[in-house]
């Protein structure tokens, strides 16, 4: 019954640092959000506790009659939320999620046609040495040269030449809308199946700004902890025909007993994610980043070998080109660290330095839009970042920028009431 810092106090020092570099510090990470406290609170439950295997009203334990109610809102909410037929929102994570679908829906050794990761594509849309790489047969479509797009009209060649059993639509670095009229159009010429991973963007789709994948795709994957802005993991989404063998991919498939802790905190995500206050949240992560987009292609960037990849963004990320820049993606994640602002270098597309170095940079507007900041402050942010990323800066401007942040940071306090 002893507390976390008297039973381990070792942990809650490191939980404590962790909450004020969150609080300090400006998160730019893509991928990443804030939990709502309540978020937080129900993952951090006595449901941790629980056994629950199989599915509400079909458990292989006793005692589920409250993780039912729990797990059945989130499916519910799910459901609802996307307009889908079936949800399962039992994946541990993204990856668990993509693996359950691509189980239920191919055999080893199946041909998938998924994005090159060093494009913008995921581990688990057919990485060398992910499952997916290693299960299936993979063949990868790239995005153009020049525009940066996803070429169609290499999908349209690849899945002819080869036909795939499966295709799959999402990104975990790529700036734009997909086409999934098109990509089922293409599915459909092959007789492929088409799954979209909208890990990315679904918090974009549950508001309402940015296309659904879900009448098109006959499978659609998700996290639950980008910008949907709930607890990590995953979600699965489907046609009703494919709801037994999605379930059975999940578990006994894949997974033993699944975390109602999270999934609890996954139903509380869903239901905040329906609300107004969800959607206005929304528009300020999409509009943050296209301030950002806007800045970082002004002329002192240019001049500086920094350049906005495909020239802007529809969604909550942008990525930047510093192929000619002297400073390395590596350099980049560095010197913004050093003012406080946390992104991760990527590799742009046709990246002529090393992966651990990359040429780029991914930058996304989620986390601070949930702190709540507003147009001005990311007027402010992208003028930081436009101001840091200049090939040399000296101390006084470093320290500058970094009174900048704290400034930013302390006008948007997060999760005051906790320690
Ligand atoms: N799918 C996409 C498109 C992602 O970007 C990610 C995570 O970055 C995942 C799946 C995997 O999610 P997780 O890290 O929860 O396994």
């Amino acid at each position: 019954t002893a507390d976390l810092a008297t039973v381990d106090p070792e942990v809650a020092k490191a939980v404590a640092a962790e909450l004020d570099r969150q609080q300090s510090t400006l998160e730019m990470i893509a991928s990443e959000n804030f939990a709502p406290v309540g978020v937080l609170e129900a993952q951090g439950s006595v449901l941790t506790n629980k056994y629950a295997e199989g599915y509400p009203g079909r458990r292989y334990y006793g005692g589920c009659e409250h993780v039912d109610v729990v797990e059945q809102l989130a499916i519910d909410r799910a459901k609802e939320l996307f307009g889908a037929e079936h949800a399962n929102v039992q994946p541990h994570s993204g990856a668990q999620a993509n693996a359950a679908a691509m189980v239920a829906m191919l055999e080893p050794g199946d041909t998938i046609l998924g994005l090159d990761l060093a494009h913008g594509g995921h581990l688990t849309h057919g990485m060398r040495i992910n499952f997916s790489g290693k299960l299936y047969n993979v063949v990868a479509y790239h995005v153009d040269g020049e525009t940066g797009r996803v070429d169609m009209a290499e999908i349209e060649r690849l899945a002819t030449e080869h036909r795939p059993k499966l295709i799959i639509a999402g990104w975990s670095a790529y700036p734009r809308q997909l086409d999934f009229a098109e990509f089922r159009r293409i599915a459909d010429s092959v007789d492929a199946k088409l799954m979209v991973d909208m890990a990315h963007f679904a918090g974009l789709v549950a508001a309402g700004l940015h296309p659904s994948p879900v009448p098109h795709a006959d499978v659609v994957t998700t996290t639950t902890h980008k910008t949907l802005g709930g607890p990590r993991g995953g979600i699965i989404l489907s046609k009703q025909e494919l709801a037994k063998k999605i379930n059975s991919a999940v578990f006994p498939g894949q997974q033993g007993g699944p975390l109602e802790h999270v999934i609890a905190a996954k139903a509380v995500a869903l239901k905040i994610a329906a609300s107004e206050e969800f959607r206005e949240r929304q528009q300020r992560v999409l509009d943050g980043a296209r301030t950002l987009a806007e800045r970082l292609s002004q002329e002192d960037c240019a001049s500086a070998g920094v350049r906005v990849l495909t020239g802007g963004t529809d969604v909550h990320l942008v990525l930047v080109d510093l192929v000619n820049s002297t400073l390395d993606g590596k350099q980049a994640e560095d010197r913004l660290h050093s003012v406080g602002i946390t992104v991760n270098r990527n590799a742009v597309p046709f990246d002529p330095r090393p992966p651990m170095v990359t040429s780029g940079l991914r930058i996304g507007t989620p986390a601070l839009a949930t702190r709540g900041f507003e147009a001005e402050d990311f007027a402010e942010v992208a003028d930081i970042i436009a101001l840091a990323l200049r090939p040399e800066i000296d101390a006084e401007t470093e320290k500058d920028l970094r009174t900048r942040v704290e400034v930013l940071a302390r006008k948007h306090p997060l999760y005051a009431g906790l320690t």
